[in-house]
Parts: C-alpha cells; sequence; structure tokens
C-alpha cells in the first residue's frame, strides 16, 4: 500500500510507540481506520487488543 507521508509528522507505532518513517511504516486497516505501526506483529498486539 502507498501512502503519503508528511515530513516531521511524528507517527509512533501505536503498539510500542516507536517512531516510524518510510522505511519501518506498516500500516493496516482496523474498522475502517488507518493504523501505523512498525511491524506486522505489533499491528496483531494492536489488533487482539481490541477484540
Ligand atoms: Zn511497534
Amino acid at each position: 500500500m502507498r501512502i503519503n507521508l508528511k515530513k516531521d509528522e511524528g507517527l509512533r507505532c501505536e503498539n510500542c510507540g516507536m517512531k516510524l518513517n518510510e522505511n519501518n511504516i506498516y500500516v493496516r486497516i482496523i474498522n475502517d481506520k488507518e493504523h501505523y505501526f512498525c511491524c506486522s506483529h505489533c499491528a496483531d498486539k494492536f489488533e487482539n487488543s481490541l477484540k
């Protein structure tokens, strides 16, 4: 998935809080909303915590 990141937006992994950039960002759509993570593992954890 292609995403447009604004410079210095300060995005952080919503699970572990790690700073994200174009090289390590991982996006997953959860409940029709884009969520940003550092890896698929964090996305899984975040998604599981919502259930
Ligand atoms: Zn993370």
